[in-house]
């Protein structure tokens, strides 16, 4: 892995946009069946940053780790590693919408992907903001050719995959003030968003509310024992804390 400057030129069978959670695991994917693969994210000290709840699990989350997780993925593996509380949810409810979520600790959490990224064979972490998409081919009929990056770098590749998370076209809106942004103190990818128009593709903008921090905050502890099979598939019962 090198997160050194990027070459013009350079080509790649796969180049995944982004090192949230989905780049992470897409990279990972890639890697792992023999592409040469290349993740270009903005930070790269930011990898698997959860810039909101720094949570794995819950009814919706829970059930993606864990088909990830079937499949080889990480995520799992790597919030056995960095859990510090873990609880079933909507008790109170019918076991259909009970699960079980994880709280991180968020830097740990960042370390041990980044290691994971690390000892993937065939996969390199660079910083870069990419800014267009390189085509070949006429009209409708286009294929990928690679990526530019704001600094005029090139580089090739035979497939993108883009998991820009909150990025493109970013906004945020806090209190009376709406300004660009991506994730927690990050730009908003601006320029691939025109690159994405250019190319023909409709964007929209899907909402995630987050609400008002307060800093009251009241203890709350995890579960005392795992009831049932466990949510991540290698979560053991001497990994779990259960502390609050
Ligand atoms: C304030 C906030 C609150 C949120 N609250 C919740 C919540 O409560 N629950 C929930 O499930 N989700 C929430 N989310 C969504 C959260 O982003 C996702 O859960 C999850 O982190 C998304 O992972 P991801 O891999 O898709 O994207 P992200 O983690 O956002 O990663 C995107 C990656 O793409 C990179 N990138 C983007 N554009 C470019 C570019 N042009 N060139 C190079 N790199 C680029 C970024 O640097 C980053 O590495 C919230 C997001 C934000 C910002």
């Amino acid at each position: 892995m090198s997160f050194g400057m990027l070459k013009a030129m350079e080509t790649y069978d796969v180049i995944i946009v982004g090192a949230g959670h989905a780049g992470c695991e897409a990279a990972l994917a890639a890697a792992r069946v023999g592409a040469r693969t290349l993740m270009l994210t903005m930070n790269p000290q930011h990898v698997a940053l959860m810039p909101c709840n720094p949570s794995i699990g819950g009814p919706a989350k829970g059930h993606l780790v864990r088909e990830i997780d079937a499949l080889g993925g990480a995520m799992g593996r790597v919030i056995d590693e960095t859990l510090i509380q873990i609880r079933m949810l909507n008790t109170g409810k019918g076991p259909a919408v009970q699960a079980l979520r994880a709280q991180a600790d968020k830097h740990a959490y960042n370390a041990a992907m980044t290691r994971v990224l690390a000892q993937q064979g065939g996969l390199e972490l660079r910083g870069g903001l990419v800014a267009d998409l390189l085509t070949g081919g006429a009209g409708e009929v286009r294929c990928i050719e690679g990526v530019r990056l704001t600094t005029g770098e090139t580089l090739r590749c035979s497939a993108i995959v883009l998991c820009t998370g909150t990025s493109l076209n970013g906004r945020c809106i806090s209190g009376e003030h709406t300004f660009a942004a991506g994730r927690a103190g990050e730009p908003a990818a601006t320029a691939l968003s025109d690159a994405l128009r250019r190319l023909g593709f409709e964007l929209g903008r899907l909402k995630t509310g987050t609400p008002p921090r307060h800093d009251r905050l009241e203890p709350r502890r995890g579960a005392a024992r795992l009831p049932g099979a466990p949510l991540l598939q290698r979560l053991r019962a001497p990994r779990f804390r259960g502390v609050a």
